[in-house]
This record gives structure tokens, C-alpha cells and sequence, in this order.
């Protein structure tokens, strides 16, 4: 069928005529929740932050975007982007970059100097924030911004938790980090280095705390039980990966068997390979589609020459080798014992089985419900003891800086809400904005920019970061890819197509309204909205 458009009338020429009178439907413009945002664990108005990004304007981008995230320079290098996962774009040609210009924006507030302040009155209130990882910094800020006096304590002798203590610096710089913390210190946080909290109760009556956010992570690397000769040399990921923070590089040897099938197992492996190791090998008793790790970091391994033993489990480990052996699924897909057995040379072995936390600062406090190691939290992130909440890592979700960081801010809603006597409360959802809503025909083809990487040889002999940043060129383009969902973002085409000019121009040529005494309730604006942002609803009695 041929779309009807504008120009088979002449422009005006039923002006004259008031025809909205038999009309049964009119239009309205709506605002629906774009895909992106609604998948971002940290709750970013990714398509508010493009749309201002599209048009160069990167400090109103970034500071769009910090509403939600003060980390972006971090996020836009460690997230595993679930928005790009869920952009309609992907169903167009390929999703629009979000993580890339995230990063630009976080790199350019750094190069800027880019700051913030409180606006916000002081509430006199304290807030304890244990633990300065992603999810206590989030909350640390959150809380600030609303004009809490914020203290952090932390275990270590730096902020960051993994950011810092985890993940290596081939994926995160720690120039970027120091920047990003700095940024959240100078809102008037207070940090509190090596000062590890032992009970929590004594710590917040002691430091006289009105509320408490904890976030102490999951540090304890788990061990499984292999039989070991004396002079086997066996660590765990956790403790390998933070003594790369330390002054004395680890030694590893020759050959380096990892063991697990995690992101973490990655990361030691990579590490592995760039201390020396001229073989690193990860086992993994699964295949490689069960593997808990995202495919791109098993790329990147498998092409910085890490080697992958799939369908295999370590039965023991003396000096300089190992005893594996081999695994078959059953009909369930779950990994069974053959009796066949294989050796293998190895130097050191590293066990990179996940992480459990340390709860112990919680031992008698009432009400607080441990299970499975962690800590229960209703949607408010509150424990089972007032005034004590809780998120990252410690509580049951996912396991991601992006999901900490969300549980940070959510819990500032919420502490604040509970330090007025009162309950947080979510606006109501719009509805989602999915594909079949946009008329993506009206869209031009550009495919995704592809970030540069660092050259292969440089990438298993050094530190230096991998995945090197967008141009302004690129994150400009990247940015304009989006299709923004949902909303309107001022196209004119409905002001064009309407045969009877019912569309007028408002808030200085920034938004449309429908002239109703003209409007015949034809619906060619919602057909013709390439963005979804247009609906018809009956027209009232
Ligand atoms: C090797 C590795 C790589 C990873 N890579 C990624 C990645 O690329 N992307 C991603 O999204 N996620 C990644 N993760 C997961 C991510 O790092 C965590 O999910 C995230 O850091 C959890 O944040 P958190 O704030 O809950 O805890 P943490 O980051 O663990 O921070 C907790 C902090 O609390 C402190 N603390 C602990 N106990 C106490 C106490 N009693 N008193 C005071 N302070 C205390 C600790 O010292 C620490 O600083 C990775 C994890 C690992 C191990
Ligand atoms: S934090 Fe992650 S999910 Fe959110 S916008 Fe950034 S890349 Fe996407
Ligand atoms: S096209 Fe834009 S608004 Fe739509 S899901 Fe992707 S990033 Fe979000």
C-alpha cells in the first residue's frame, strides 16, 4: 500500500474548515520508555544523554547522565552494556554504541575537568557507608547530592573494592578511576581508609549514624578440594589479581593452568600471559557455551593466545603437573565423570571458582536474614533491621559494577526517603517502547563504529589498555545513530504529513501540539512517526 503523504492536498487548503467535529480518535503525543534505559542496571536516561550528545553538546550529555552514574569513564570500560543487548536498533542493522560514547563522555568530563556541587540544603542526617567499591560510592554520592553528611569506611588502603583490587588495568586504567572517585570525594564525602568495620551496630552508634549502607563485596575466593602434593603451587584469582596492586609482581612460571569458566578466570589468564607465562591455560569443566563468561572476553583471550581445555575438571596437582580429567554431558547437559584421565605441565594453578562474602560484621545484629551467603534485601534495599541496607555484591543479583552502582543509587533513594519518615516511591512505568512501534524505514542505514583496539602484540606483553576510545567524530556519529525510541526528538514529520496543517509548533519550535479544531482524526502522524511517539485514543464523550 502506498503511505499517503501531505503533498497530494495543497498546504492550507482545508484550513478554512473547523473539520475536527467528526472525528471519533484524536492524537496525542506520549512519552514511552526506551528499551536502552529500561535495561541499564543503573537506571540511565541513555536517549535524554544521546539526544544532547547528538548535538555536540557533551557537557549537557554528561551531566544528563550523572544524574544516574557518577562513574561513567569506568562504566563505559567495564559495563557488559545490557542496553546495547536490548537497543531496537539491533533489529534495525546493529546496536547504537551506547557503551562507547559513555566512555567518551566519562573521558571528556576528565580532560575538561568537568565538577558538580550539592545544591541541596544540609539535613543534618549521617549516613554510614561501608565499603568504597561501586555500589558504596554510588550511594556515597547519591546520599551527598541530597544533602547527607556522607562517610565511607573501607577495609583497603585505596578506594575502588574490584574496580581496583579486580579488574586489571589492561581494562582499566587507574588514572580513570582515581578521577572518577576523586569527583565523588570532592562533592564532601569523607573516606576512611583501612578502617575495617567489625560490627556494624558499634560502628554507627560510635560514629553517632542515622543509617547505614553496606557494600562490602564478595572477596573470599572459594576453594574446591583437589588433592595437592607439598610443593604444588596453587592460589586463588582473587588474591593473584590484587597483588598486581602490590609493589612485587607474582610469580607464576612458565605454564599456568586456570581454573574456571567466569570472568575472573579471563582476567587471570590474560594477567598470566602478560607477567610472562608463555602458556596459560584455562580448564573448564563445561563447554564453551556454558561458560559464564561473555564471548567477547573469550575472544580477546582466545586471541592474545589463551589456550581452553573444554570438559575437563583437575584431579590433582603436584609440583610442575596436574592430573585432569575428562568430562562428558549427559542427557541433562550436565558435565559427568569418564574415568579418563590426561596430564598436563603446569607451574602454578590459579582457581577462579567465584567469590564468597564476608558477613562477619553482621554476626547479632536482629532482624537481618543471611542466605546463601548473602544478605536479603527488600526492593528499598533495606535488610530485616531498620535503618541497615544493603547492595552489590553482598545481596542476592547479579554480580556486576553497573548492578552495584544501581543498588547504590536506589538505596539513596530510599535511605533518604526513610531519614524523613517516609517510603520512596517509583513514578509510574511508561509503557515500553518496542520495535514494532517505530517506523524504522525512515531511519538511514549506518552501521556501528568500531572501537580500536590496541595492536595484538603490545595487547599479551603489557598492561596498556585494550579497547581504546571513540574520536569526537565517532561518538558524535555513534550518537546520532540512535532512534530515540519512544519520543519524540523534533523531526517535523507529523508537522509535515498533516493534510489539514493540525500540527503547530510550540515551546519555540522545541515540541508539537495538535490543533484539535482542525484535526480530523485521520492517524497519518502516528502512522508516519518514525519514532513511536504518537498515539490515538478515543475521543472523549
Ligand atoms: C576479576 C574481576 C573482574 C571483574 N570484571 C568486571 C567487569 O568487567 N565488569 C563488571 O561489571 N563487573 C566486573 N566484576 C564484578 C565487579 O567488580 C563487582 O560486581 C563489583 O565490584 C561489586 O561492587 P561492590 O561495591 O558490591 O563490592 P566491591 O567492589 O567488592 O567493594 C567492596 C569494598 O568493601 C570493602 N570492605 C569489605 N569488607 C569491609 C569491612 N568489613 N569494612 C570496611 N570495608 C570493607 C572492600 O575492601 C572493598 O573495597 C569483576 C570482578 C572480578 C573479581
Ligand atoms: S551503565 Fe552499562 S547498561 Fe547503563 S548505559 Fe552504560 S553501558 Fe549501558
Ligand atoms: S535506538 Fe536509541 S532510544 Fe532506541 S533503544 Fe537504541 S539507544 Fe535506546
Amino acid at each position: 500500500m502506498n503511505k499517503p503523504f501531505a503533498i497530494t492536498l495543497d498546504v492550507g487548503s482545508s484550513r478554512a474548515n473547523k473539520t475536527g467535529s467528526w472525528r471519533d480518535e484524536r492524537p496525542l503525543y506520549v512519552h514511552r520508555l526506551p528499551p536502552c534505559n529500561d535495561a541499564c542496571p543503573a537506571g540511565e536516561n541513555i536517549q535524554g544523554w544521546l539526544y544532547h550528545a547528538e548535538s555536540g553538546d557533551y557537557e549537557a550529555a554528561w551531566r544528563e547522565l550523572v544524574k544516574d552514574n557518577p562513574l561513567p569513564a569506568i562504566m563505559g570500560r567495564v559495563c557488559y552494556h545490557p542496553c546495547e543487548t536490548s537497543c531496537n536498533r539491533g533489529q534495525l542493522d546493529e546496536a547504537v554504541g551506547i557503551n562507547a560514547v559513555e566512555r567518551f563522555l566519562g573521558d571528556e568530563a576528565i580532560r575538561q575537568g568537568w565538577t558538580q556541587v550539592v545544591s541541596a540544603a544540609a539535613t543534618g542526617k549521617r549516613v554510614l557507608v561501608v565499603g568504597a567499591g561501586p555500589s558504596g560510592l554510588s550511594a556515597a554520592y547519591h546520599l551527598t547530592l541530597r544533602g547527607h553528611a556522607v562517610t565511607i569506611y573501607e577495609a583497603g588502603p585505596m578506594a575502588g573494592g574490584m574496580m581496583r583490587f579486580g579488574i586489571p588495568t589492561y581494562r582499566l586504567p587507574r588514572d580513570v578511576l582515581d578521577a572518577e572517585v576523586q569527583r565523588i570525594l570532592d562533592l564532601g564525602v569523607t573516606l576512611r581508609l583501612d578502617h575495617k568495620v567489625s560490627n556494624i551496630e558499634e560502628s554507627m552508634s560510635e560514629g553517632g549514624f542515622d543509617a547505614a549502607f553496606l557494600a562490602v563485596g564478595a572477596h573470599l575466593g572459594k576453594r574446591a578440594y583437589i588433592p595437592a602434593g607439598e610443593a604444588a603451587k596453587i592460589l586463588d584469582a582473587v588474591s593473584l589479581l590484587r597483588s598486581m596492586e602490590g609493589e612485587e609482581r607474582p610469580l607464576l612460571g612458565r605454564r599456568v593452568v586456570v581454573y574456571g569458566g567466569g570472568n575472573t578466570a579471563i582476567d587471570a589468564a590474560r594477567t598470566a600471559k602478560r607477567l610472562g607465562a608463555e602458556d596459560a591455560i584455562i580448564v573448564y569443566r563445561r563447554t564453551r557455551e556454558a561458560m559464564p563468561a561473555h564471548d567477547f572476553e573469550v575472544e580477546e583471550a582466545e586471541s592474545e593466545g589463551i589456550l581452553m581445555k573444554w570438559l575437563s575438571t583437575i584431579k590433582q596437582v603436584d609440583e610442575g603437573r596436574l592430573l585432569l580429567e575428562r568430562m562428558e554431558l549427559d542427557e541433562t547437559g550436565f558435565p559427568q565423570p569418564t574415568g579418563e584421565t590426561e596430564e598436563l605441565e603446569a607451574d602454578s594453578v590459579v582457581l577462579a571458582l567465584g567469590q564468597n562474602a564476608d558477613l562477619s560484621l553482621l554476626e547479632g545484629v536482629e532482624g537481618l536474614v543471611v542466605a546463601d551467603g548473602v544478605v536479603e534485601v527488600g526492593p528499598d534495599m533495606m535488610t530485616g533491621h531498620p535503618g541497615i541496607f544493603a547492595g552489590g555484591d553482598m545481596v542476592p543479583a547479579e554480580r556486576t559494577v553497573t548492578v552495584g552502582v544501581g543498588h547504590g543509587k536506589q538505596a539513596a533513594r530510599c535511605i533518604d526517603a526513610w531519614l524523613r519518615g517516609e517510603v520512596f516511591e517509583h513514578a509510574p512505568r511508561p509503557e515500553l517502547a518496542t520495535f514494532d512501534l517505530l517506523n524504522p524505514w525512515y531511519y538511514a542505514d549506518a552501521s556501528k563504529t568500531v572501537s580500536p583496539q590496541l595492536d595484538a602484540v603490545r595487547r599479551s606483553s603489557t598492561f596498556d589498555e585494550v579497547a581504546l576510545g571513540l574520536t569526537e567524530d565517532n561518538a558524535l556519529f555513534e550518537a546520532r545513530r540512535c532512534l530515540s525510541c519512544g519520543n519524540c526528538f523534533g523531526c517535523d514529520n507529523c508537522f509535515g504529513v498533516c493534510p489539514d496543517n493540525a500540527v503547530l509548533k510550540v515551546d519555540e519550535g522545541d515540541g508539537y501540539a495538535f490543533d484539535l479544531d482542525y484535526c480530523k482524526g485521520c492517524g497519518i502522524c502516528v502512522a508516519e512517526c518514525p519514532s513511536g511517539a504518537i498515539v490515538m485514543i478515543p475521543e472523549p464523550l
